[in-house]
């Protein structure tokens, strides 16, 4: 078996022109019969690298693989492009697993998958002993270790495999091992003078952003309407913040499920079926949820909360955009989220481990310099260049002389002879008449009120930076009052000057969607992008397979680009084998076709073949439309939305200040009363409190549209 078998495989079962770098060698070696070990990050394309050894060499691959979940969908995804595949574990009945072994034993199965326990059980040993096995593949090896992350009891068998199949090539498969849980994977498996593979941990598709933890609700909501119909996760701390933020975002129109480990197993695999499914696009969810799960078009991870170390942020992350498709990643940080990350520090062992893992996390979130530079460092990874997709890289940090505001803050603390924590120092500097601040005699020290031009935003952004400089402590074992330190003196009295970044606003922040012009041909690309989506989705519901299964989204959009319509052309398509050609390629052909056909009856429709555009939001579609004359209703009908989503992209529209004529869908009478109760309640976002105030007067869509009249530019 050769390399040229390899490629060929690639493209007939997969559909893929070339193999990754990596991949190749990885091939190579598997071939020779040598035993490898394979660090790859999620989505790093690792499964390749067992499978297409197995499909073009005689026999079959056992792989061992300690989610149920997981197996199902690998799969499910084999069997999509017609690979014959099975898989055997407890989930089973005694018939369907008969069943599976007497295909192994007639030789039908090219990949089985099989959990720890079966494969050492002394039953399916035996089995394997009367056939013809080509590799045993272990996935997830770093659940063998106990230095890992994520260490299995079962896992520990796998230890007598080498004694079972002294002469069956071994290759482990992890996306998370350092060098002492790698080197146990060896031991431990008692691997053969193995050749190790070290992918770069880079996921270059991934854009980094952390933002300050304040209005946190109103930034998720901005983002999520820049990004609609899209798959993301927003990764909570507690179970109830899963369902209050859930709930908001409903409240807001926004599609969202929670999931959390108190709610009851049923329903939690039906939130995670229904999210695989596209049924439910965004979940809020703890972090044990996408763990099982392979869906590759997740587009965004949010982080509501702090992680506590950086493996497992970057594992969290690492479950968007699989499929290499541009994704993004926002990450919250708050002082209030540090100081829950050390309690939970406190209540258990290894707490110096801990929180020197907890501040390096926090060094991220604070940094100055390009994230991902950081966080490959931290992997041992060095990059020679900046990324240029993290907000640090796209959007560098003004830097101001902030000396004066230091010692302000610096004075105030002394003065207050270290006893206050970070809110009540910051109450103090505004000049707050609070009962504790008036009561304590606060209000007399000089610098009371001294502070007073700047927001508590503000100032908690420049107190964080103040404490990433070491130049205040928190006793975090005295109430978390703050101190100074040696080298606050230096700004006190000898002269050192401080030099601060800028602080963000949420106001100030950029415009959420700069404006742009959309061309027809972005029109074009985006509204076939959503139809072929629909296809896909209907395709799923048929065959009862996630609609990733059909075609990833990278396919889709390639589809959306490309416009395949002849058979070689489609072949092109990446993610387009032979079983996808022949079950799926005619039907979206005929899509695509029916699809250029109506947009140029319409002699809106683009040249065809001209070269591809950036692509546009759903809000420059239904604007687009709009002012081609049509109202709500209608181009709620062409674009298959509902006139609740249309309204609110229209208004979404005029509060960025175009042309829309609001009035139409909601009257003065009623954006005063939506005003009175803003003004009331104090808060535009407070969705069910506005609505429970006007006690039913205006619905929720004419709420949100007063509230875009409201916040016209
Ligand atoms: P991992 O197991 O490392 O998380 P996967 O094996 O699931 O990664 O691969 C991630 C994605 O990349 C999958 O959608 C896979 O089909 C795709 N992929 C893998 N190898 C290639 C390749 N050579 N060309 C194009 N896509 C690939
Ligand atoms: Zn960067």
């Amino acid at each position: 078996m050769n390399l040229e078998s390899a490629r060929q495989a690639l493209k007939q079962y997969f559909g893929y022109d070339s193999f990754r770098p990596m991949q190749e060698e990885i091939i190579e070696t598997i071939l020779k019969g040598v035993d490898t070990v394979i660090l790859m990050p999620t989505g790093g394309g690792k499964s390749i690298c067992y499978q297409i050894p197995a499909i073009i060499q005689p026999g079959m691959c056992v792989v061992v693989s300690p989610l149920i979940s997981l197996m199902k969908d690998q799969v499910e995804g084999l069997r999509a492009n017609g690979i014959a595949a099975s898989y055997l574990n407890s989930s089973q009945t005694f018939a369907e697993q008969s069943a599976i072994t007497q295909e192994v034993l007639l030789a039908e199965v090219k990949l089985l998958y099989v959990s720890p326990e079966k494969m050492v059980s002394e039953d399916f040993a035996n089995i394997l002993r009367s056939v013809k096995i080509n590799l045993i593949a272990i996935d997830e090896a770093h659940c063998i270790s106990a230095w890992g992350h994520d260490f299995r009891p079962e896992y520990n068998q796998l230890r007598f495999i080498r004694q079972q199949f002294p002469h069956i090539p071994v290759t482990a498969l992890t996306a998370t091992a350092d060098k002492l849980t790698r080197k146990d994977i060896i031991d431990q498996l008692r691997l053969n003078e193995p050749s190790l593979f070290v992918a770069s941990f880079d996921r270059p598709n991934l854009s980094l952003t952390v933002k300050p933890g304040q209005n946190r609700l109103k930034t998720i909501i901005d983002f999520i309407r820049e990004r609609p119909g899209q798959s993301g996760i927003v990764y909570c701390l507690s179970k109830k913040s899963t369902e209050e933020i859930a709930e908001k975002l409903q409240i807001y129109g926004i599609p969202a499920a929670f999931y959390h480990a108190g709610m009851t197993a049923k329903a939690r695999a039906r939130t995670q079926e229904d999210f695989i499914n596209d049924v439910v696009p965004i979940i809020c969810a703890t972090v044990a949820f996408g763990m099982g799960i392979d869906k590759s078009n997740v587009r965004w991870v949010i982080h509501y909360n702090l992680p506590k170390n950086i493996e497992s942020y970057y594992q969290e992350i690492g479950r968007a955009g699989r499929d290499g498709l541009k994704s993004d990643t926002l990450l919250f940080y708050s002082f209030a989220d540090v100081i829950q990350q050390r309690k939970f520090i406190e209540d258990g062992g290894l707490q110096e481990l801990r929180l020197a893992k907890l501040e390096r996390m926090e060094e991220f979130a604070n940094a100055q310099i390009c994230r991902r530079r950081i966080l490959l460092n931290y992997f041992g990874e060095h990059i020679a260049q900046n990324c240029g997709n993290c907000d640090i890289c796209t959007d560098p940090p003004q830097r101001f002389d902030g000396t004066i505001l230091v010692q302000k803050a610096l004075s105030a603390i002394a003065r207050l002879k270290e006893s206050v924590g970070m809110n009540l120092l910051i109450d103090i500097l505004r000049g707050s008449q609070r009962k504790e601040i008036i009561e304590k005699g606060f209000d007399q020290i000089k610098t009371y009120g001294a502070g007073s031009d700047m927001s508590v935003l503000e100032w908690q952004q420049c107190l964080l930076q103040i404490l990433q400089l070491g130049l205040i402590e928190i006793a975090y074992d005295q109430g978390h009052v703050l101190k100074l330190t040696p080298a606050s003196q230096d700004v006190l009295f000898n002269g050192r000057k401080v030099s601060l970044a800028q602080f963000t606003s949420y106001q100030k922040q950029k415009p959420a969607r700069p404006e742009k012009v959309q061309s027809k041909q972005e029109l074009f690309e985006e509204s076939l992008f959503q139809e072929l989506r629909e296809l896909r989705r209907e395709l799923a519901i048929e065959a009862a397979v996630p609609p990733y299964l059909v075609f990833s989204d990278a396919t889709l959009r390639e589809m959306a680009t490309k416009i395949p319509v002849t058979e070689a052309a489609m072949r092109q398509i990446s993610g387009v084998g032979e079983v996808k050609f022949a079950r799926y390629g005619k039907v979206f052909m005929k899509k695509i076709l029916a699809f250029a056909k109506k947009q140029s009856d319409r002699t809106k429709g683009p040249d065809l073949f001209s070269a591809p555009a950036k692509r546009e939001s759903t809000y420059d579609i239904t604007y687009e439309y709009y002012r081609q004359g049509l109202n709500a209703e209608e181009i709620a009908e062409k674009r298959n939305l509902g006139h609740s989503t249309i309204l609110s992209h229209l208004g979404y529209l005029f509060a960025q200040g175009h042309d829309i004529d609001i009035y139409q869908y909601v009257s003065k009478e009623e954006i005063a009363l939506v005003k009175g109760a803003v003004k009331a309640v104090g808060s535009a976002h407070l969705m069910k409190t506005l609505h429970e105030h006007l006690d039913g007067a205006v619905d929720y869509s004419k709420i949100r549209l007063a509230i875009s009249v409201l916040e016209r530019k």
